[in-house]
């Protein structure tokens, strides 16, 4: 097997570097960690999707690049790793779209899919609830039918972007009488809608990337549903494949590693022989983790969905930035817990900040359990409890 990238893929990748050395967003970001879920930048979007950097694998006349998901994987590869603030159109690039291409209607596709791929529009992704997180089939959150809208009721938490949206991606219960799987659509809403209600919520390291989502009575057309009624979670499966399987799972902490490896070398600690081996084990987990997802890019390049292998590159590429920010602590010693404020907070309180953060990375996107039971099931075979 050859796992060297074309000259094409290549060629991309240095017109990919070429792009953000010249870009001003990279160097005035306070800290280059999780630019997907930190960087909300829509100028620094907008620009990286008239450079074509957005919508890669999308049909040309819905404003696509028709090009492969390894071109795309190569190209959010160095974004993440240079610390690019992409997250004003990550959910829309990695699956709105998609979902769209693959169950939207024809006018959802015409205006929607363009307006993507030019980074004018952002979305939240509301799946959990209070009570519905790992067991998604449990969601209270109810869409009426009431002639040619649906009236929607309920809550939704950990949304991320849901105070900047335009549309919130909502999965909602459409026929409460079904079985828990069968009654549930996907629906478009608009955040500006009338009844809806966006509370903040602050996270361990202070930010508030994501909140609670409030329905009341929010009525919407019916043609805002993406797909089939009731056929929702058979369609959300596969979005679910698109939203796992991407490098960030690997490179959030890349920019710290980077940083922390120069320190660990100005400052003697990387000649300790023990450090040494960690050190190695975790950068050949860099090199494993991206085997892995490029593997899943190249199944995706092919026409196929892989669920197993999205499970096991998530596990394991977020178990390894678990280690790294374990390790992090463990060079910087007992200094990395000053306040990044503290001048003598090592790496500006990078580390401190990703050693409280990374917790976040084994339950976002379905967590570990979750991932480990698909694996088993789907990926091994055994039996379902
Ligand atoms: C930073 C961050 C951003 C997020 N952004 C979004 C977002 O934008 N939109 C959105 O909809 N959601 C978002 N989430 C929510 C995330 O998807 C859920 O937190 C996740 O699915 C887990 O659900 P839960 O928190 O309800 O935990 P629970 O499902 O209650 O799980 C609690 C524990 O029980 C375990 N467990 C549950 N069921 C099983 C089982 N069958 N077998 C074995 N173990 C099990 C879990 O692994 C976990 O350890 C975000 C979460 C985080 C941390």
């Amino acid at each position: 097997m050859d796992f060297r990238l074309s000259r094409a893929e290549t060629e991309l990748r240095e017109a990919v570097r070429t792009f953000l050395a010249a870009d001003p967003a990279i160097a005035a970001r306070p800290f280059p960690e999780d630019g997907w879920i930190t960087g909300f930048d829509p100028a620094f979007s907008a620009r990286l999707a008239e450079r074509g950097f957005v919508g890669m694998t999308w049909p040309v006349a819905l404003g696509g690049g028709e090009r492969s998901y390894v071109e795309r994987l190569v190209v959010t590869e160095e974004l993440l790793r240079a610390g690019a603030p992409v997250a004003a159109h990550w959910f829309g690039d990695r699956q709105i779209g998609p979902a769209l291409l693959a169950h939207g209607n024809q006018a959802q596709q015409r205006s929607l899919i363009p307006a993507i791929a030019r980074a004018e529009i952002c979305f939240c992704i509301g799946m959990s609830e209070p009570g519905a997180g790992s067991d998604l089939s449990a969601l209270q959150t109810r869409a009426r039918r009431d002639g040619e809208s649906y009236v929607i009721s309920g809550q939704k938490t950990w949304t991320s972007f849901a105070d900047r949206a335009d549309y919130c991606y909502l999965v909602a219960r459409t026929d409460p009488a079904a079985r828990p799987h069968r009654g549930i659509s996907e629906l478009l809403v608009p955040m500006d809608a009338p009844g809806i209600t966006v509370r903040p919520i602050v996270d361990i390291v202070g930010d508030s990337h994501f909140g609670e989502v409030f329905f009341d009575e929010v009525r919407i057309p019916c043609e805002m549903r993406i797909g089939t009624e009731n056929r929702g979670w058979y369609q959300i499966m596969e979005q679910l494949d698109y939203e796992r399987s991407g490098i960030e799972r690997l490179i959030s902490n890349y920019p710290l590693w980077r940083d922390l490896l120069r320190s660990a070398k100005a400052s003697g600690r990387a000649r300790d022989p023990r450090l040494r081996q960690r050190i190695a084990a975790i950068e050949i987990g860099y090199h494993a983790g991206r085997l892995m997802v490029y593997r899943v890019a190249r199944e995706l390049s092919e026409g196929r969905v892989p669920n197993r292998e999205t499970a096991a590159a998530k596990v394991f590429c977020t178990n390894l930035e678990q280690q790294l920010a374990d390790l992090a602590g463990e060079i910087l010693g007992p200094a990395v817990q000053l306040a990044p404020a503290s001048a003598r907070a090592p790496l500006g309180g990078r580390a401190a900040r990703a050693l409280l953060y990374a917790q976040a990375y084994t339950i976002q996107g379905g967590t570990d359990n979750i991932l480990r039971n698909i694996i088993a099931t789907r990926g091994l075979g055994l039996p379902a409890q």
